[in-house]
């Protein structure tokens, strides 16, 4: 049909990844449309991972493009930091462990003033540490950040469950172009499918202590899964996220109470300081029953099985992948789905696990790269 569309592509979802890559193309000129089950504003849905992230930036990228897209964050949050301090802080470091040589982490010479602590300020219970400056950010201001410049712009944000990847090139009128932000979503998504894309359950509780104004952390994670860092998180309210959890393949969503009382403890030890309320000193009658909890909670990252998959496919509508054609039998196409034949495109940026904040900025990026790049060779 003559019809036409108001926008240039979709973004599908509206976690950290699909609002960045949609604020960066929205820079660069794009019409864009956000389609999302789960909004910015749904901070208390475990349906998706963004609300619930620390988050701070403490890189985990293994090979160079991960580096790549880690380090244009850190220093695009520089700006942010300066522009929004409730939103994004630059924040003190301290990594401890007792035993054995550390080279120190990839990133020394990327965060600010690294080095090796004395042993006079290593925190009690361990024998060394490392200090450095990096960011920290207030995951639920930053996704309401980015949510709000985006709508004062002119792009929608729309919720709406797709079934298909094909259901988003029509849905707002045709377009040729879905960008696939769906994390977890991908791994069900009909014409995606990814079957490496999995959860790593992380389990946080959140606490008021706004004297707590650095991160802490034991450089190694511990076995089984277990994590023991200290977050806080800029803004008025003073929150600080104790953490944590790391369990590939747990779909649970339930706060475990065993594990949350692991999870205060072990924080205590690190940051006696989180139970000192309002107040700035640490009373030595303070244990950590007097820690005030503020919520409990569990957040799914969006992991992929060999990292994330960020690329851009050039896609016919309304045909069956058939590398899948089996997990397809009995399903009938769509009727009248607008443009069955059609060449299109997809860049899928999904399956980031523990690194979306860190990453997002450098991911936005490249994602806006291979867009603006498929646009401009339809065009031609
Ligand atoms: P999500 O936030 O999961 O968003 C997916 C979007 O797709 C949602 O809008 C969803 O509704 C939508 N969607 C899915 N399926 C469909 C569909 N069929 N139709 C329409 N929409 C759909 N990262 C850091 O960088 N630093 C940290 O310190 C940090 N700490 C963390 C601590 C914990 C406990 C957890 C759980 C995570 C942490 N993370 C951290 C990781 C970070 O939260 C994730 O990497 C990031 O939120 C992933 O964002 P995303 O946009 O890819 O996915």
């Amino acid at each position: 049909p003559p019809y036409t569309s108001a926008y240039d592509c979709v973004v599908l979802g509206s976690g950290v990844l699909g609002l960045s890559i949609a604020d960066e193309l929205t820079n660069r000129g794009l019409r864009v449309a956000i389609v999302a089950r789960d909004l910015p504003e749904d901070v208390h849905s475990s349906a998706f991972a963004s609300p619930w992230a620390g988050a701070n930036w403490a890189s985990f990228a293994s090979n160079p493009a991960e580096r790549r897209r880690d380090i244009t964050t850190f220093r695009r949050l520089g700006s942010l930091a300066a522009d929004h301090p409730d939103l994004v802080r630059r924040t003190p470091f301290v990594y401890v462990w007792n035993e054995g040589e550390y080279d120190g982490p990839w990133y020394k010479d990327v965060v600010y003033d690294y080095r090796v602590l004395p042993r006079s300020s290593v925190p009690p219970g361990w024998t060394h540490a490392v200090g450095f400056t990096s960011y920290t950010l207030n995951p639920p201001r930053y996704l309401a950040h980015l949510a709000s410049s985006l709508r004062s712009r002119g792009v929608p944000i729309l919720r709406h469950r797709v079934s298909s990847l094909d259901e988003a090139y029509s849905l707002l009128g045709p377009v040729s172009l879905v960008i696939n932000a769906t994390g977890l979503g991908s791994r069900t998504l009909l014409g995606v499918e990814d079957a490496s894309v999995h959860p790593i359950r992380g389990q946080t509780v959140t606490v008021r202590a706004p004297s707590v104004v650095g991160c802490f952390g034991i450089k190694d994670p511990q076995p089984g899964g277990q994590q023991c860092y200290v977050i806080p998180r800029p803004g008025p309210e003073g929150h600080v996220t104790l953490g944590g959890t790391f369990l590939p393949n747990n779909y649970s969503t339930l706060p475990d109470p065993d594990t949350a009382e692991r999870i205060v403890k072990d924080a205590y030890k690190l940051c006696p300081q989180l139970a000192s309320g309002s107040g700035s000193g640490t009373s030595r009658t303070n244990s950590w029953r007097d820690i005030q909890i503020v919520s409990h909670n569990v957040g799914l990252r969006p992991a992929r099985t060999g990292g994330m998959r960020l690329e851009l496919e050039n896609r016919v509508l309304g045909r069956v992948n058939m590398e899948q054609k089996d997990e397809h039998a009995g399903l009938v196409p769509a009727r009248g789905q607008v443009g069955r034949g059609r060449e299109v495109g997809c860049v899928h940026a999904y399956g980031i696990g523990p690194a979306g904040y860190q990453a997002s900025l450098g991911i936005a990026e490249e994602a806006a790269d291979l867009a603006v790049g498929y646009l401009a060779k339809i065009k031609s």
